[in-house]
């Protein structure tokens, strides 16, 4: 399997400030690859625009066209980083044996990437880059990224710990991702479903070289909410355990009114009364709102709408 042609995937929303960079660090690592003779002439890379509203497409169009090594796809709006990744890895295997996946701003060690290639010519077909430690990321990003990966563990969704979306894939490998054709994206959760042999490469997570993270709080819990309902039916189970829990307490409150009733002081009964409802009623509205989650899902997953339309694609 030697000189496979590779394909860095970038998806890039809102990245001209670091563009630059990452390009000029990108593309020698490709041509220092390709000089080692580690992968094939065809290699190249792959910026997604993903309706950026700066100039991050001109940047792209402008390298693509002095440079053979780099391509651009430009979305014909911001669909999110999963579906904008998708889009890329989608376009690329038409035409490469491997791609890397890695954000655009050089947070991921590039200098992972060639013993990436390594291990995929020792016939692994997926490749997860693993963070050894998160000492440069702030200490909320750090707890809050914890706490996300504890929380989709004990919701039973298998995931790489401290893997994000930096790994190689194999063009089975991602031919047999577009398979899976749902909507709510969360290619963590999926790619281990794949089956393929995998293999680790560890790295030290870096600092975000320019611009600002493109990942606020918002976005981060719609991503982990995504990735629960799309993977697990726990939280529906849980609602169940929850009711249990709930008839036994109500049982406790009968017991206690008619105890109170008995000793003629019933309107002492009142208040716990009055907390009993609210409390149940809170909890129901929690419970539905679960279910309001899935019902969202089947709704979405139901209407089999195209993940992404693609404006441009230039080599
Ligand atoms: N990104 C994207 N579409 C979006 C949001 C982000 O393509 O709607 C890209 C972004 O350009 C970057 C990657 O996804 O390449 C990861 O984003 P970021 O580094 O801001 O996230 P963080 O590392 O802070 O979690
Ligand atoms: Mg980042």
């Amino acid at each position: 399997m030697e000189n496979s042609t590779i394909a860095i995937v970038v998806p890039c929303f809102n990245e001209e400030e670091v563009l630059p960079q990452t390009n000029q660090q990108l593309r020698a690592l490709l041509d220092g690859m390709m000089r080692d003779r580690l992968v094939g002439e065809g290699s190249y890379i792959l910026y997604v625009d993903d309706g950026s509203r700066d100039r991050t497409w001109e940047i792209i169009a402008g390298y693509s066209e002095a440079d053979a090594l780099v391509r651009g796809l430009k979305l014909a709006g911001n669909v999110g980083h999963q579906n904008a990744l998708m889009a890329g890895l989608d376009t690329a295997r038409q035409d490469a044996d491997v791609t890397v996946s890695i954000d655009a701003d050089l947070q991921d060690d590039i200098n992972a990437i060639p013993e990436m290639v390594k291990k995929y010519n020792e016939d692994c077909d997926i490749v997860y880059g693993v963070r050894r430690k998160r000492s440069t990321d702030t200490f909320f990003k750090r707890t809050t990224a914890q706490l996300f990966y504890r929380f989709m563990t004990s919701m039973g969704v298998k995931s790489v710990y401290n893997h994000a979306d930096f790994r190689l894939m194999s063009r089975r490998a991602v031919d047999a991702l577009c398979q899976y054709e749902e909507r709510n994206l969360f290619l963590r959760g999926l790619v281990p479903l794949l089956g393929y042999k995998t293999d680790q490469v560890f790295y030290d997570r870096l600092e975000r070289q320019a611009g600002e993270s493109k990942y606020p709080l918002s976005k981060m819990l719609s991503f982990a909410i995504d990735g629960v309902t799309s993977f697990s039916v726990k939280p529906l189970r849980l609602i169940f355990d929850l009711g249990l829990i709930f008839l036994l307490i109500s049982l406790g409150i009968l017991v206690y009114v008619i105890v109170a009733l008995c000793k003629g002081n019933g309107v002492q009964g009142w208040a716990s009364l009055m907390l009993s409802i609210w409390f149940v009623g809170g909890c129901v509205l929690i419970c539905l709102s679960i279910i309001a989650a899935y019902i969202g899902r089947i709704y979405t997953e139901g209407k089999h709408r195209p993940r992404y339309n693609i404006e441009k694609y230039v080599k």
